[in-house]
């Protein structure tokens, strides 16, 4: 050790009291440091090392206030020292700030005592307990608290304190309104006293699991205010070393409103309110799991507005939502409690019967439901009668599945409008194969086209005077590898709901006009070709524009090509049909009624429009020898179109006598087996009448 003395100062004494030094050099925790009379070090353990940083030999004999005593404190030192050194006022201990030797702040909790040694000179020894870890874990406790009070006033959610046996003993909440009720209603009260007693319970028993598991649980439930119901979360834990129990609830009413609008939305048809088609068919699957546990019957109905477009076209969308609320309401008052009525869209609906006792159940109530749209629909003023058609398939027989028995309810609605509507109809399983049938042409059909299916037949017409042929018929072949050949009669409906009409008419056109020109060039005659036009070709905006290329493209005169259509056609009444209509005449084609006799037969027709040609029947012509009736219509129908300038073809000729009598009747063209059958195009080229 140091033992130089600096300035003129008595020599230093050190402690003789080895014991107290050997105790203080094994202690490193804590500093302890001895000064004497004048302040200079006598004694500087290990732990006074590692506080301050100077080592015992750098602090030997240094003054007390030229080590760790910051500037400010020097001049307080040194008298409260020699106070106590002369007068034996005591320094109390204290929390200090001193200095390390790099000149950082050391805190610590510094005590002091006043040894007198064997030469009666005073001795101060120091004890000082270093605090920073003491402040580390004051400013953690601290900045947690300020956190955790910042969080509670930042987080709408509710926050309790509770005992084991659930009393209340604290809380946070950043709003006091949130509260049921006042903090004076519930600190150091239970939950059963403050919560409607089945929400206690629930309380009770999730305070219980979060206590034996040791971890979160959450529980939801609902309180009933004044301004309705509330929905809440709440969590609870055990704090981990406390017996406390932490509870948090979160308000979740606004989200719990929205998760049930939007289940609304998705169950819900928002029209009518009544179950949509994805919970219509939910229910359905359910009663079908339910009865066949119990081996019972229900019954599918699937119910179809009659005529709803027109009414929806012609009066507007929002009459047409009046009927189809008005229908839900009509569909409801009929029918059992335990019976579902869902809308399915549009104008179709669903009526689900559980447990039917027998098929005729199924047909009253089928009955029922028509008879209550007997009663007018009294909407905006006007009354319209609004009729119904029935499909009814009965589970097990017609279907254990959902889908199948609603394709099949449905299959029977067709039946019943196809029935002519206002009725009801039970699925049969030929309905299937018609359905089946129906679907698998549909399906082809959509590839016909492209694949080369499609061919046109010509049937010639002949002028019945003189024998000659005047020009011919285009009629539409279909033959797929699976289905075989299909007629038109069949597959020509399917195309005209699939609107596949429009390209295969167009293809129809083209190819008649082609071949037309063809045949013209090669017998150097100016024969016609009449092309069979759907209806819904007519919703083609581009027909006309259409016809009139084609003609161009094939050098075909517009007076050659003859545009046959049915009463259909003109009983739509539409603007844009009549428009297409005075084109075609203006542009010199010519028109032609097809089947005259068998729809209504309107003469009105013949003179509204400007025809060209009527075309009678086949079945009128194939009795026109044997029934008088039908002879006098045709010969009526001959007469009347001559008035008016028409043109008259016999559809079905098929034997001389009636080509015979119908040159008699002076009728002008005929067309039949007897006279052709249709013939691809090459045979047409080089037929001739022998
Ligand atoms: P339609 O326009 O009345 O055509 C006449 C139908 O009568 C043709 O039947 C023809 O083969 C048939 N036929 C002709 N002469 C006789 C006869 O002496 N006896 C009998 N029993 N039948 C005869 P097809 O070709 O089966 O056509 C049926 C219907 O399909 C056509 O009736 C027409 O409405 C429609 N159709 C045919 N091709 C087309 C087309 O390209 N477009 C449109 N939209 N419809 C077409
Ligand atoms: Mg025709
Ligand atoms: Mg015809």
């Amino acid at each position: 050790m140091a033992l130089h003395n600096t300035q003129n100062l008595p020599p230093v004494q050190y402690v003789t009291n080895d014991t107290l030094h050997q105790l203080f050099d094994a202690i490193d925790s804590i500093s302890v440091q001895g000064y004497d009379e004048q302040r200079r070090v006598i004694y500087w353990n290990k732990g006074s090392e590692i506080l301050y940083g100077f080592t015992c030999q750098e602090a030997m004999d240094k003054k007390l206030e030229d080590l760790i005593i910051p500037a400010p404190m020097q001049e307080p030192v040194i008298k409260a020292h020699s106070d106590w050194v002369n007068l034996g006022i005591e320094i109390p201990a204290a929390e200090l700030t001193l200095t390390h030797k790099d000149g950082s702040d050391v805190a610590v909790f510094s005590s002091h005592v006043m040894l007198t040694n064997e030469y009666n000179t005073k001795q101060m020894y120091c004890i000082d307990i270093d605090l920073s870890e003491v402040h580390k874990a004051q400013a953690e406790a601290t900045f947690n608290a300020t956190m955790l009070q910042t969080l509670f006033e930042a987080i709408p959610d509710l926050f309790f304190v509770l005992e084991h046996d659930g009393t209340i003993t604290d809380y946070h909440a950043s709003d006091k309104n949130d509260l049921y009720v006042s903090p004076a209603q519930f600190i150091g009260k239970k939950m059963a006293e403050v919560l409607p007693e089945k929400v206690a319970q629930m309380f009770d028993l999730h305070i219980e699991k979060a206590i034996t598991l040791g971890d979160m649980v959450s529980f939801e439930y609902d309180l009933s205010m004044p301004d309705g119901i509330y929905y809440y979360e709440a969590r609870v834990r055990l704090l981990p070393k406390t017996n406390q129990i932490m509870m948090i609830i979160r308000d979740i009413t606004q989200p719990h409103r929205s998760a049930e609008l939007i289940r609304r939305q998705a169950h819900f048809d928002h029209l009518t309110a009544l179950p949509n088609r994805f919970l219509s068919l939910d229910r359905l699957s359910q009663l079908l799991g339910a009865i066949q546990k119990k081996h019972e019957k229900a019954a599918v109905l699937f119910l179809d507005l009659d005529d709803f477009k027109k009414v929806n076209d012609s009066l507007g969308h929002e009459v047409g939502d009046k009927i189809l609320i008005e229908t839900a309401h009509r569909l409801q008052q009929t029918l059992k409690q335990n019976d579902t009525v869902g809308r399915l869209g549009g104008d179709e609906f669903i009526v689900l019967i559980p447990n039917l006792k027998n098929d005729n159940d199924a047909l009253a109530i089928a009955e029922r439901l028509l008879n209550a749209f007997r009663k007018p629909f009294k909407i905006e003023g006007r009354e319209l009668i609004l009729t119904l058609s029935i499909g009814i398939a009965i589970s097990p027989k017609d279907g254990t599945t959902a889908s199948m028995l609603l394709r099949n309810s449905d299959t029977a609605m067709y039946q019943a409008k196809a029935q002519g509507r206002n009725t009801f109809s039970f699925f049969t399983a030929q309905m299937n194969a018609t359905m089946q049938r129906r679907f698998e042409i549909e399906v082809h059909m959509r590839s016909a086209l492209k694949k080369n299916e499609l061919e046109v037949y010509y049937q010639p017409q002949i002028n019945v005077k003189t024998n000659k042929i005047i020009g011919a018929e285009a009629l539409l072949r279909w033959h797929n590898e699976k289905l075989g050949t299909i007629t038109p009669e069949e597959f020509i409906p399917i195309a005209e709901q699939t609107g596949l009409i429009i390209p295969m008419g167009m293809f129809v056109i083209e190819q008649a006009l082609k071949f037309l020109n063809e045949w013209q060039a090669m017998n150097k005659q100016n024969y016609t070709m009449a092309v069979n036009l759907s209806p819904c070709q007519f919703r083609d905006p581009e027909l006309v524009n259409t016809i009139m290329h084609a003609l161009h493209k094939y050098e075909v005169k517009n007076e050659h090509l003859e545009l046959e259509i049915t009463e259909g056609v003109l009983m739509n009444g539409q603007d844009s049909i009549r428009d297409a209509l005075t084109k075609i005449d203006e542009l010199g084609i010519k028109l032609s009624m097809d089947d005259f006799g068998t729809g209504y037969s309107s003469l009105s027709y013949l003179r509204q429009y400007s025809f060209d040609v009527l075309k009678i029947d086949r079945s009128f012509i194939s009795a026109i020898t044997d029934d008088k009736a039908d002879f006098n219509l045709v010969k009526a129908a001959i007469a009347m179109s001559h008035s008016l300038e028409i043109k008259v073809v016999a559809e079905g000729v098929e034997t001389k006598e009636q080509l015979d009598l119908l040159n008699t009747l002076e009728c002008d063209i005929a067309q039949g087996f007897y006279l052709s059958r249709p013939l691809q195009a090459s045979q047409m080229l080089t037929f001739s009448l022998t």
